[in-house]
């Protein structure tokens, strides 16, 4: 190959993979994203990436309560019993923040 064919190759592969790029920044960024806060720590949910595995709700019905609405209620346990919880998430759907770190972060 000589090296104006290689060069629009490379300029051909480049351009494919950035709209991979962007296609799938697109589709992170339209993650829907719902939040619960107690007042303390803050569980984020992203439902897009639940894979229904039942661990949150299993390990803490107080909490996470797919027969209620919202099925979240973050004043049903403990930041600790929580957190603990929210860790053991499979598949990174739910997530927290602890609210006084956040609140550092922005002033
Ligand atoms: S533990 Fe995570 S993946 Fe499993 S049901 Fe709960 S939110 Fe969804």
């Amino acid at each position: 190959m000589v090296n104006g064919q290689w060069s629009r190759l490379l300029r051909d592969a480049n351009s494919v993979t950035r709209g991979m790029e962007i296609k799938q920044c697109t589709s992170i960024m339209a993650q829907k994203t719902h939040k619960y806060s107690n007042g303390e720590v803050t569980i984020i949910w992203k439902p897009d990436i639940c894979i229904h595995s039942t661990n949150c709700w299993k390990g803490l019905i107080e909490v996470f309560n797919p027969r209620a609405r919202p099925w979240i209620n973050p004043e049903g346990s403990t930041t600790e019993k929580i957190i603990e919880q929210v860790k053991k998430c499979p598949s990174g759907a739910l997530s927290y923040f602890m609210n006084a770190e956040q609140e550092k972060i922005e002033d």
